[in-house]
């Protein structure tokens, strides 16, 4: 096999391994070199996503939701279930086969693509312009060997941002990797960030039982999602006893005997909280560690992000970089885009990425989902808009699931009705947001929505009611 290729892609989460796919049909000659290893030992393709992020955790949130749903949801339908138990191993276990299903997948991708993938730590190495890229691959053993290509992918991705006051050591204090893989349901679970990470497992967590109990550092919850969207959300995670403290900082967290002892200041003081154990989810960063010699020319930001273009280049000649390692959101679809995108662009075909119709999704329950600009965003940029509403209390179909709660909230030009934002919440909406992504990216206006025939009972009505709603002209709501 010679050592030479036309791409070499490194790291293989859903930036990197999409991308030496896309590479490979498109005919080049394409390796992909990833450091993952999995509860085996052995290597494990796919990255934070397929080992320890999407994958798992909505195994996980899905095997918890079957058991909340015994005591919370099952008596509305006249069933009921007694001493209903969950056995934790068989839990977690179904978790670890979905993980290795989809793992191992990506393997038989690789061969099927002839992607030649490569186990180990690779480390771009300086070249002239107009020279091959170099990248040094160190094994586990230490042993190394050098392979080159004309272009080069970086897609390193991102780890959790670790406190300094509260360290993680694996056992008492985790990050998400820890908190997918608990051996007993934890009594007390504090978690710090109520972000993504903290509302999803806080949430399969409480759902088994815990007491769960979140310290968020902002003043408002969720500022990232529209806030008629935010507070409606707010509201059903309390109802579900998600204990959230807004506007609390962490200052120390000691393991002792008897659990974790927080402390920590809100606006009513000091405040401590001991817990079992304490997920920190306060956000991830890029990584780049051992990834670049030192005369690569490849610079990173004040964040340590690779500095890319719009095009993800680099600026240093056959160089690029994707996903959660550069910036923009670190969405598993944001990194796979880039790196269909980037194959394209080396090929010499038109990539694109539209940055401005990525969905957001929040898979707890209800679930949470936005893709566009929230209407404070609008109003600060001056833009004149109007917003239709419409909620799941009045579709029947969420009602004979027992599941009415939230809504759908658009938001479109006041003077050309061009959608500009969908914001939801309520059953279902992790799906329902992609028909409002395809109405983005075709520059589609909430008429055109309105216009759509929209089957019934379906939880797309509620979709068609808010286009419908933005014209005041819904048919099952005053307007
Ligand atoms: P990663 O997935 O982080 O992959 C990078 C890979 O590169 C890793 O395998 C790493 O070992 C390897 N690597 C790094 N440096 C080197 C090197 N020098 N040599 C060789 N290999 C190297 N996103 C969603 O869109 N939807 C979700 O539902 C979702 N859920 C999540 C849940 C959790 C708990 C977490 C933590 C994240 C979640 N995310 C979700 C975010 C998503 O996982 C990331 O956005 C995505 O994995 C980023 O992809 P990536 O390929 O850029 O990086
Ligand atoms: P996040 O950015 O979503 O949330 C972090 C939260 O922690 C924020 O609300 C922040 O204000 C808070 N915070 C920061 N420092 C704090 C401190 N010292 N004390 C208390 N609160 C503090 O980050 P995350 O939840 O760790 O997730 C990381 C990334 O992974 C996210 O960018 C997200 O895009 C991705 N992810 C996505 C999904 C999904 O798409 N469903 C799921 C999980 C993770």
């Amino acid at each position: 096999m010679s050592d030479k290729f036309d791409v070499i892609v490194i790291g293989a989460g859903p930036a990197g391994y999409v991308a030496a796919i896309r590479a490979a049909q498109l005919g080049l000659k394409t390796a992909c070199v990833d450091a993952f290893t999995g509860k085996d030992g052995k290597q494990a393709l796919g990255g934070t996503c397929l080992n320890v992020g999407c994958i798992p955790s909505k195994a996980l949130l899905d095997s918890s939701r079957q058991y909340w749903n015994i005591a919370h949801n099952f008596p509305v339908h006249g069933i009921s279930v007694k001493d209903a138990k969950v056995d934790l191993a068989t839990f977690i276990g179904r978790k670890d086969k979905i993980v290795k299903q989809f793992t191992g997948g990506i393997g038989q991708l690789f061969k099927a693509n002839k992607v030649t993938a490569f186990f180990g730590t690779g480390k771009l190495l300086g070249s002239k312009a107009g020279d091959s890229k170099s990248v040094e691959i160190t094994a586990a053993d230490g042993s190394k060997q050098t392979i080159s290509a004309t272009n080069v992918i970086l897609a390193s991705g991102s780890i959790p941002i670790e406190l300094p006051f509260a360290k993680f050591d694996g056992k008492n204090i985790v990050d998400n990797a820890g908190a997918l893989d608990f051996t007993e349901v934890p009594k007390r679970l504090g978690v710090i960030g109520a972000g993504v990470i903290g509302l999803e497992l806080g949430s399969v967590w409480r759902r088994m039982g815990s007491e769960v109990t979140i310290i968020e550092a902002l003043p408002d919850f969720l500022s990232v999602a529209d806030a008629d969207i935010a507070k409606l959300a707010a509201k059903e995670f309390a109802k579900q006893g998600l204990d959230i403290k807004l506007d609390a900082k962490l200052n120390k967290a000691e393991v002792k005997k008897d659990g974790v002892h927080l402390t920590y200041t809100d606006k009513s003081g000091e405040q401590q909280l001991v817990v079992d154990k304490l997920l920190v989810a306060v956000g991830r960063r890029a990584y780049s560690t051992g990834l670049l010699a030192d005369d690569t020319g490849v610079k990173l930001d004040e964040r340590g992000r690779i500095v890319v273009d719009e095009h993800c280049h680099t600026g240093v000649d056959g160089v690029w970089a994707i996903g959660d390692a550069v910036r923009g959101p670190m969405l598993a679809h944001k990194g796979s885009e880039e790196g269909v995108a980037v194959a394209e662009w080396i090929a010499g075909k038109a990539g694109h990425v539209n940055y401005d119709t990525v969905p957001f999704v929040i898979y707890t329950e209800p679930e949470v989902a936005w893709a566009g600009k929230t209407e404070k965003e609008l109003k600060d940029a001056g833009v004149p808009y109007k917003v239709g509403t419409f909620p799941f209390a009045a579709i029947g179909r969420a009602v004979a699931m027992n599941e009415a709660v939230g809504q759908v909230k658009m938001i479109a030009h006041a003077d050309t009705d061009r959608i500009l934002g969908v914001h939801m919440v309520g059953p279902g909406v992790s799906e329902l947001i992609a028909e409002c992504v395809v109405a983005m990216e075709f520059k589609g206006s909430s008429e055109d929505l309105a216009r759509i025939v929209h089957a019934h009972p379906t939880l797309s009505e509620a979709v068609h009611e808010a286009a419908l709603s933005v014209d005041k002209r819904a048919i099952h709501k005053g307007n």
